[in-house]
């Protein structure tokens, strides 16, 4: 098994090496480690060799990993489904959600966002392959959602964040993540401020840097397989 200082180190290149391939400005595309089922001593390895903001999917399990790891300057990010009973929680220790896919469960992150901290920051999660199984709103409904944001003074709508259908064709691939780029300048001729397309995973990273990707979030490429 690689270490995953290597790994980490392997990803940043290829990241910059597609951000040159596709006309992208240096150092315009974050790497987020998702983290989810990954251990407490992995997430310090990544951290150790200069990643600083992890992602993670369920709050039971973050809320371990918070108190294993205080002491470190982590940026969290939630990319996870929201429950609504879970908002209180990710709204005091997360200073990203990604996936927010409801008026109900933003004007709850809103309200619920302590006022010591500074607005959390959140994308809307879009459906753009229409799956009936996924999470995410249509791409009808993200403008409708986007302005209802406005008036929560709490959050702070950085842009968009998609989880597209399993394609293994690259042009597949990039057709989906073109879906989710349109939305977004959409939202920019509309004057929203947004500045965030949170798109690309392990598989498929390379289609979304091409596609105006901002931040890919990586899990099985820099940790290895989930346990
Ligand atoms: C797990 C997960 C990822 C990372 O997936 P990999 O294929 O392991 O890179 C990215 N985004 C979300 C929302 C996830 O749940």
């Amino acid at each position: 098994m690689t270490a995953i200082s290597d790994n980490l180190a392997a990803l940043l290149e290829s990241i910059r090496a597609f951000e040159k391939k596709y006309g992208r400005d240096p150092g315009s595309v974050k790497l987020l480690a998702a983290s989810k089922k990954q251990s407490v001593d992995s997430i310090k390895a990544a951290f150790d060799a200069g990643q600083c903001c992890f992602g993670e999917s369920y709050l039971q399990e973050a809320a371990g990993k918070f108190s294993a790891l205080h002491n470190l300057p982590i940026e969290w990010h939630f990319i996870g489904p929201v429950q609504s009973n879970k908002t209180r929680k990710i709204a005091e220790f997360f200073s990203w959600v990604h996936s927010v896919d409801s008026m109900r469960i933003v004007k709850r992150l809103n309200d619920q966002r302590p006022d010591h901290l500074p607005p959390l920051n959140i994308c809307i999660e879009v459906n753009v392959s229409g799956e009936a199984s996924k999470s995410g709103v249509l791409m009808d409904q993200v403008l409708g959602l986007a302005l209802y944001c406005q008036n929560l003074p709490r959050i702070r709508l950085r842009g968009l964040m998609a989880i597209p259908a399993i394609h293994h064709r690259f042009d597949h691939q990039r057709q989906e993540f073109h879906k989710l780029q349109s939305l977004f300048l959409y939202l920019r001729e509309h004057h929203f401020s947004v500045d965030t397309l949170s798109m690309g995973m392990s598989d498929d990273f390379e289609a979304a840097i091409a596609e105006g990707s901002t931040i890919v979030r990586i899990g099985t490429a820099l940790f290895g397989r989930r346990v």
